[in-house]
């Protein structure tokens, strides 16, 4: 089975690809290593697919490419069998600096996978799409009924990337599904995040530094959890033509968080608080019924045991991955 994996050269992409590789499947990367955070990051990323591909009966091939490209994608999603879209414009932060960047990769280039994927007749198109299409909560946890009112241009753009994947679902019968991913964190994580912040700097003396008085709450979600989720639908098709949450099985306080790494790693730190960024969310709760219901989806992890492990893999590659974390 030949599987694209757009944006596997980053954090969940590269994982995908990595599973998909070890479990005997034929995985094709595009991606256009897209300057973002540090490239070595994502060259990590492609080695360990090359590495799970070498070790098992699977293959896989890195094309340096770009989603906007709709000849390139065309001609990619002509082999596939399956589409894993997780190339993406991430970020809220920047976004605000760049809409239509977000708007040209996040919507065209999903609208060009989308056309090639109709054309071509293939078994599923599955998104990455992001807690950020809620915006402000009328109630917690959303479930997938929540309006849709994003605060941010990262956040609309996700949106419509996935209304034109439903859509797609519905006139052309084209099977996708977009997955609603909240805050993913795990080994060879986006180095500009909470998680990979707070533990580099405990580990280097200094004091987690959180972005407004730390009540925010946020569902982590470990990347075991993604991908499991996503390998399920490989077989499975009930979600088709919908959305669905994926998130974690507890949420958490940032301060709360934060406290926790630093007792982990150095309890005698201070916790140090800056101004918040106002399209950062306040809160983001998954209600999971839908893909537990769907997807059989049943997270492994606590917010403690994968932040324990992170914290594990984080001092085992401590070498390479903390000065690039210093340096985001
Ligand atoms: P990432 O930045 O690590 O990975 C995205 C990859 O897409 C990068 O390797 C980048 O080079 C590639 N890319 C960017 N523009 C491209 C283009 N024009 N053509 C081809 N490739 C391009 O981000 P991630 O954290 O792995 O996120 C993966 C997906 O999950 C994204 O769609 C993101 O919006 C979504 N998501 C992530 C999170 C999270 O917490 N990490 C949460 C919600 C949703």
């Amino acid at each position: 089975m030949q599987i694209l994996v757009t944006g596997g050269a980053g954090f969940i992409g590269g994982h995908l690809a990595q599973q998909f590789a070890a479990e005997s499947h034929d995985v094709v990367v595009l991606d256009n290593r897209d300057p973002f955070y540090d490239l070595d990051i994502k060259q990590h990323n492609i080695d360990a697919g090359r590495e799970a591909a070498r070790t098992s009966d699977g293959s896989y091939e890195f094309i340096n490419g770009d989603v906007r490209d709709a000849e390139l994608v065309t001609d990619l999603v002509a082999d596939a069998d399956y589409v894993y879209h997780q190339a993406a414009q991430a970020g809220v932060r920047p976004s605000v600096k760049n809409p239509r960047k977000y708007d040209e990769v996040n919507v065209d280039g999903t609208l060009n996978l989308l056309d090639a994927c109709r054309d071509e007749g293939i078994e599923r198109f599955v998104m990455a799409s992001s807690s950020s299409v809620y915006g402000k909560p009328e109630y917690l946890p959303y479930d997938e009924q929540h309006p849709t009112t994003p605060v941010s241009p990262y956040g609309a753009s996700k949106l419509a990337a996935e209304r034109y994947a439903c859509a797609y679902s519905e006139v052309y019968d084209l099977p996708a599904v977009a997955l609603r991913y909240f805050t993913v964190y795990g080994p060879r994580m986006r180095p500009n995040m909470a998680i990979s912040n707070f533990v580099s700097r405990c580990h280097n003396g200094e004091p987690p530094v959180i972005y407004g008085d730390g009540t925010q709450t946020r569902d982590f979600t470990y990347i075991e959890d993604i991908i499991d989720a996503n390998m399920t639908l490989l077989h499975e098709d009930a979600a088709d033509g919908m959305a669905v949450n994926i998130g974690s099985t507890d949420n958490i306080e940032i301060k709360t968080l934060a406290t926790e790494i630093r007792d982990q790693i150095d309890p005698g730190l201070d916790l140090v608080y800056e101004e918040r960024h106002d399209a950062d969310a306040e809160h983001t709760h998954a209600a999971t019924e839908r893909a537990e219901e769907l997807l059989g989806y049943d997270p492994d992890h606590t917010i403690r045991e994968g932040v324990a492990k992170f914290i594990d893999w984080y001092r085992d590659n401590r070498d390479w991955y903390e000065p690039l974390v210093r340096q985001s």
